[in-house]
């Protein structure tokens, strides 16, 4: 076995016949794999499901689990460069592959943002706001970090968390305690609760030669903690659109980030833009991206990690993007009526499941 990560050579670049490795197979996955085809690419998929959506739409695909280190190896000598659409592989195995193959983004950008509390120290560090928030490893640290905060606040896993899971909402110090015990161990974060206006988010790529490119920041609706919507243009001034780009590009730079990744940002009622969390592959509110813009956010991160040019990602359209939900699907012969539609092949419809999308197109305002 290589004992040392693979050094990636300078000017690396997978050319036209390559093959991009795909951790994760969900629809994020399966988007890559359409945009990695389009540009001459093979694509090889690692999913820890037999069924994983991706999977229907890649030449090579590898089902087993994510701590099987000897077929993570496997994979990555299939591979030229690998990524990800599923950012919660254990660092051990992060690790493993970088032995084998070029891990685009690298093992320093996804330990900083598995983690919450890695996170949220690293963005203030650099200087960008964020709720106030506090480490919560025992349930007499839940109770002291409440009375810190003095208000309301939200307490997450510091791991593993996503749509809302591993998240409550905590109005008393009891209630801090409950929601840690109901946590069963896990280490914690209690932040803040930020009475925001509404939520945005900026969908940027950082080149493997340091270059940038920003999507317009998306305003997005949630329900159920689930993404309902996101809306170009939103309703960030100029100087607000300037200042969230900037936010993005401080945070590519220091994470050394090689691909696409989104910046989300609470708009506070004042104007100030807070850093909620950083996700380091690409994301559902740029999905409208596929219609509204020349190069998609899929296509730019097949760009990036294969070493090649960023593309364009000036809108030409103003964009609307629904998520479909659990059996929302059903009503898939309206929903094709009604714009551009995405099905992800899911097969069962399970409440809360995002099963596609619908992106509707206006002229740009
Ligand atoms: P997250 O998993 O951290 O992205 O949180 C999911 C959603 O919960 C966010 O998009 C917000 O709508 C809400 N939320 C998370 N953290 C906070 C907070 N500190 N204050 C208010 N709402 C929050």
């Amino acid at each position: 076995m290589k004992t040392r990560d693979k050094p990636v050579p300078e000017n690396f670049i997978v050319e036209p016949g390559g093959t991009i490795g795909i951790v994760g197979g969900g629809q994020l996955g399966r988007m890559l794999a359409l945009a990695a085809a389009r540009l001459g690419l093979k694509t090889c998929i690692y999913s820890d499901a037999a069924d994983a959506p991706a999977f229907q739409v890649t030449g090579q695909a590898i089902a087993a689990p994510y701590d099987d280190l000897s077929r993570l190896a496997n994979f990555g000598d299939a591979c030229d460069v690998v990524t990800f659409e599923f950012e919660n592989l254990p660092a051990e195995a992060i690790a493993h592959l970088a032995q084998h193959v070029p891990v685009r983004p690298g093992a320093y950008a996804l330990a900083i943002t598995q983690d919450r509390l890695t996170e949220k120290s690293f963005i203030e560090k650099l200087g960008l706001k964020t709720a106030p928030f506090f480490e919560v490893s025992s349930a007499n640290e839940a109770r002291e970090a409440f009375v810190s905060l003095h208000g309301r606040g939200v307490l997450k896993t510091r791991r593993l968390g996503y749509d809302g899971k591993g998240q409550a909402k905590v109005a008393s110090a009891e209630e801090a305690v409950k929601a840690y015990d109901s946590f069963k161990g896990a280490s914690a974060i209690l932040e803040g609760f930020v009475d925001f206006s509404y939520e945005a988010s900026v969908v940027a790529a950082r080149g493997s030669d340091g270059a940038f490119a920003a999507y317009d920041p998306p305003e997005n609706e949630h329900e159920n903690h689930i993404l309902r919507r996101s809306t170009v243009p939103s309703r960030l001034t100029e100087g607000q659109t300037d200042e969230a780009k900037a936010i993005a590009k401080t945070i590519g730079d220091a994470l050394e980030y090689v691909g696409v990744f989104a910046v989300e940002l609470f708009v506070g009622r004042d104007g100030d833009l807070l850093v909620n969390e950083i996700a380091p592959r690409v994301h559902n509110s740029g999905h409208w991206t596929l219609e509204a813009c020349q190069c998609s956010q899929f296509e730019q991160h097949i760009r990036a990690v294969a070493g090649w040019p960023l593309g364009d990602p000036a809108r030409h359209a103003d964009a609307v993007m629904e998520n479909v939900i659990g059996a929302e699907a059903d009503a898939w012969e309206s929903l094709a009526k009604s714009g551009a539609l995405h099905l992800y092949g899911k097969k069962d419809a399970k409440p809360g499941r995002k099963m596609g999308h619908v992106t509707r197109l206006k002229s740009k305002s």
